[in-house]
């Protein structure tokens, strides 16, 4: 690999506005370039494979996982798994641009201790697990039983922030896509 293959690592609880940021990021810095995950669970209907992610058979993904394609892999949830291609990132290299890579918080501390310093890891953080709570409840994507899995697991992600080169506290959402696109075009300069 050479020095000018970097990457960018983007991690948060969920409902902190990880994906709101991303999006952002990606609209308005070409440079940056989505990587594509793959992973077990089924596609949703508004989901198209190789888009937002690639759909593999449990089965596909555990010979990847013997041929040490992955550069981290995760079983996000019971029974399914998530992972980085090592070939996704070098596909995006090719193409002249940066990967921007979404994944949970055990995934990216993996994958930056895989790449170092040509990684940068972000940590984005909700200002309160309260606030947290009101914007999952306010997407209204969550049941009961979600929402109570999903504010545990933030309370338990949230005591790894530290570890993350950059933590970016998304209160007000203009200032944290800011915050966000400087650090990462003072990281790429
Ligand atoms: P994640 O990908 O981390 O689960 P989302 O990007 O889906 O989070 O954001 C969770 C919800 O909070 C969405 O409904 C989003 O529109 C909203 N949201 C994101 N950032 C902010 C913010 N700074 N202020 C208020 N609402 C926000
Ligand atoms: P969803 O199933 O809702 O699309 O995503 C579930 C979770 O998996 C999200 O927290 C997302 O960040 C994480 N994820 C997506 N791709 C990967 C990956 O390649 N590796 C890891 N470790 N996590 C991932």
């Amino acid at each position: 690999m050479d020095d000018t293959q970097k990457l960018i690592i983007i991690t948060a609880p969920s409902g902190s506005g990880k994906t709101t940021i991303v999006q952002h990021l990606l609209d308005n810095n070409p440079q940056l370039a989505f990587s594509v995950s793959a992973c077990t669970r089924m596609p949703r209907p508004s989901e198209t494979d190789g888009v937002d992610y690639y759909f593999l058979s449990l089965e596909k993904f555990t010979r990847k996982i013997a041929n040490h394609e992955f550069a981290e892999f995760e079983m996000v949830y019971e029974g399914k798994y998530y992972g980085t291609l090592k070939s996704e990132l070098q596909r995006i290299w090719d193409s002249g641009r940066t990967p921007l890579v979404d994944i949970d918080v055990q995934g990216a501390l993996r994958l930056k201790k895989h790449y170092g310093e040509v990684a940068l890891s972000i940590f984005v953080k909700a200002p309160s697990l309260e606030v947290l709570k009101q914007r999952l409840l306010d997407r209204g994507t969550e049941t009961d039983v979600s929402l109570r899995e999903r504010l545990d697991k933030a309370g338990y992600e949230t005591s790894f922030a530290e570890n993350f080169d950059r933590i970016i506290i998304n209160d007000d959402l203009r200032t944290a896509c800011a915050e966000a696109t400087k650090e990462i075009l003072l990281f790429l300069s």
